[in-house]
């Protein structure tokens, strides 16, 4: 009789192990998916606010400082919907562009963003607004002060992101910034150094973790300031290196490849930004 209880408890207990188990596996395997739908939807979100045009962005934190989010969460819900809405009809967008200006002038009036007159436009140009009001509250890339330019003077830069490389064997995933060999290259966002020293491509490179969670790379520098060690805490503006032409830059002039990496691995256009984050360091906060 013992031996059958025995026998029972043991199996009970084995029962007991493998739903526990079983559960265990199923939190994990939901957090983890939990995991990559935050971080897709974070990449989708940054490339939301890459696809800002910079001037818009500048014109109107120059010009309506308070509330520049609202009007451009406005202003980019309504191309978003004109451009979907492409070829339906002259008069359908002049209808929705009056209304933008409708809603502009209450924003003017100092009205708040959510108590504006929304019943004037559709529903779906209402829900983007506010959707791209939260982002630029939620990924603060555009908020003065938050970043910092890299250079301590405005240079030569285009948008070249994405641009063919190698014949097409690979595209630009970056910005490059050209200035003299040995310009003061600065830390965009306060973070720890990732990774520090020489790679094929970047030459002498230096990646920092952002504490927003981004991968910011800085490469072919002549010199790596000496102080800085992988593993090391840097805050923005501190110094990252001088410009040089190291690794595949060697038959180019001098240049900063700067780069911005989602932690999803995906590389995300930095030109918006970096043209924002001039505007802050060299215009918005001189005056
Ligand atoms: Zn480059």
């Amino acid at each position: 009789m013992k031996r059958v209880d025995k026998y029972f408890s043991r199996t009970g207990s084995l029962i007991q192990l493998m739903i526990i188990s079983f559960c265990l596996l199923a939190i994990a395997l939901s957090l983890w998916k939990l995991y990559i739908h935050q971080q897709h939807s974070a990449a989708a979100d940054y490339k939301l606010l890459a696809a800002i045009p910079p001037e818009e962005i500048i014109s109107l934190q120059k010009y309506k400082f308070e509330s520049w989010q609202d009007y451009v969460a406005l202003q980019q819900a309504v191309k978003i919907f004109t451009n979907k809405e492409k070829g339906r009809g002259e008069e359908k967008r002049e209808a929705v562009e009056e209304a933008l200006r409708a809603l502009q002038a209450q924003l003017d009036c100092k009205t708040d963003f959510k108590n504006l007159d929304w019943s004037i436009v559709s529903k779906d140009i209402k829900k983007k607004a506010g959707q791209i009001r939260k982002i630029l509250d939620r990924y603060p890339v555009y908020q003065p002060g938050r970043y910092e330019f890299p250079l301590a003077r405005s240079c030569y830069y285009e948008d070249t992101f994405g641009a063919d490389r190698e014949g097409g064997k690979r595209t630009h995933q970056g910005t490059d910034l050209f200035d003299k060999k040995g310009t003061k290259i600065f830390n965009v966002c306060s973070g720890t150094v990732e990774k520090l020293g020489w790679n094929r491509l970047g030459g002498e490179r230096v990646g920092v973790r952002g504490e927003d969670g981004n991968y910011y790379y800085y490469a072919h520098l002549d010199e790596i300031n000496p102080q800085l060690w992988v593993g090391k805490k840097i805050s923005k503006g501190e110094l990252i290196g001088t410009m040089g032409n190291t690794g595949d830059a060697i038959t180019t002039p001098d240049h900063l490849h700067f780069g911005i990496e989602l932690p999803n691995g995906e590389w995300l256009n930095p030109y918006p930004f970096l043209k924002v984050w001039e505007f802050h360091k060299f215009e918005l906060t001189g005056e």
